[in-house]
């Protein structure tokens, strides 16, 4: 069970008008049929395509999946003019006779949400239960685990290339499950942004930063920390004047790290609210740079000071052959933008050798530190500050800088 959703649905429907905009699925029923006529496609909503597939094997359905999107990211035909539809794909697979209808399309709603949260297709095994009940589960925990303090923030340092020192933090969430341990974000941010559960739980991580904040200042690290707003809370009205209150009341020097693609849904409305942030001082930077949607013409409109480049790219700098190209060129456009540039996933001094040579601003990353407890960030900036933890790669660099030169 696959499903399409039209990403930029709102835009295209300025585009071609309200009328017209309804059936846009139906063309997009049309295309893929025409790709691949055994596919059985039908429109779910104005802006959803379900289809159902029979692959031999998982491995010709991640096929399926990658022509789908070498499909999208070429613009379509709509009466003889091109559109560009941007997608989110997510898809529930299972063995044949392994899984009911009703589980399969669960999953595949699941695998949706994930996919926009991670602006990444995402495929499900929805023959495995007990992982999938898992979630599900989780997610109905999570209002509670908020009151009873089960959840907490970590912290990882952007590092300033050329200044060797910290230049900011990113609170990351996590929870500390009663029974599971500890569980990462990623098994529970997505599901909180369709419950709504969204809105309580980053105002509480406000309040946390508030209050970790001061401590930092009283161990004499006046440092900005930044936080991950979901796409959601942008159009949320409600939330935007509640964190800024918080904000302002407290004089926090915060920043917050938003993805673009969750700017495309209401562009107009979360740009308002980014300049509200803009305006009371918050930093904002741009999560994920690369790894989902991207539009020259929203980067242009936001009032981002920081773009941090997805770590998929960072990861395989040195491995690869077109990610250094991708990266540079990042690095570029962000400085003719004049935003600074912070590459995510660094985890090797090669990397950042690299990253240095090219001009990148910050890094973050295991290399430089792994995310880690209030108190253990304070221990890194103590021993940083004493010089006692040495993060200059500066005669890395020199030597590798030769060799880059030198191509
Ligand atoms: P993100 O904001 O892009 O955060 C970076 C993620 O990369 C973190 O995963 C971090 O632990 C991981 N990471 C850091 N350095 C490295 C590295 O060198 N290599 C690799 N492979 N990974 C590295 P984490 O903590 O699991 O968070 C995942 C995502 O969950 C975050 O991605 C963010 O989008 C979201 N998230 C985390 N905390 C919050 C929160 O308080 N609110 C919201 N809405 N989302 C959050
Ligand atoms: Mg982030
Ligand atoms: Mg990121």
């Amino acid at each position: 069970m696959v499903m399409i959703e039209i990403a930029n649905y709102a835009m295209l429907r300025r585009h071609v008008g309200a009328r017209r905009a309804e059936t846009l699925t139906s063309d997009i029923v049309a295309t893929l049929t025409a790709m691949e006529p055994s596919i059985d496609a039908r429109a779910a909503g104005r802006d959803r395509v379900e289809l159902e597939i029979a692959a031999e094997s998982r491995g010709a359905l991640d096929d399926l999946l990658a022509d789908f999107g070498t499909l999208f990211a070429e613009p379509l035909t709509f009466d003889a003019e091109p559109y560009l539809v941007e997608v989110t794909l997510g898809a529930a697979a299972a063995a044949a006779g392994e899984c009911d209808e009703v589980r399969l399309l669960e999953e595949a709603e699941h695998a949706l949400a994930e996919a926009r949260s991670e602006r990444r297709a995402v495929v499900r095994d929805a023959t495995r239960t007990s992982a999938t009940i898992d979630r599900i589960a989780l997610a109905r925990e999570l209002p509670a685990a908020i009151q009873n303090n089960e959840l907490f923030l970590q912290y990882q340092p952007k590092l300033h290339v050329r200044q060797h020192k910290v230049g900011s933090l990113e609170a990351l969430i996590r929870w500390r499950h009663p029974v599971r341990g500890l569980v990462l974000p990623g098994d529970f941010i997505p599901l909180a942004e369709q419950s709504r559960d969204i809105g309580p739980l980053t105002l509480w991580t406000i309040r946390q930063v508030i209050e970790d904040q001061r401590r930092l200042a009283e161990a004499g690290f006046d440092l900005r920390v930044f936080i991950n707003i979901a796409g959601v809370l942008l159009t949320d009205t409600a939330f935007v004047r509640q964190a800024c209150a918080l904000i302002e009341a407290s004089g926090a020097t915060m920043g917050f790290e938003i993805t673009e693609t969750s700017v495309i849904r209401d562009p107009q409305s979360a740009i308002a609210h980014l300049n509200v942030f803009a305006d009371i001082g918050i930093v904002i930077a741009i999560d994920d740079y690369g790894a989902g949607l991207s539009s020259l013409a929203y980067l242009k409109q936001l009032p981002a000071r920081e773009l941090k480049i997805d770590k998929l790219f960072v990861t395989q700098l040195t491995s690869s052959n077109r990610d250094p190209l991708i990266v540079r060129s990042t690095i570029d456009l962000a400085h003719a933008l004049e935003m600074e540039v912070v590459a995510e996933g660094v985890e090797t001094p090669a990397a950042l050798a690299l990253l240095s040579v090219m001009g990148c601003d910050m890094v973050q990353g295991f290399l430089i530190s792994r995310p880690v407890c209030l108190d253990a960030i304070i221990t890194f900036l103590r021993e940083q500050a004493k010089g006692t933890r040495t993060i200059e790669p500066s005669a890395m660099i020199q030597q590798l800088r030769r060799g880059w030169v030198r191509g």
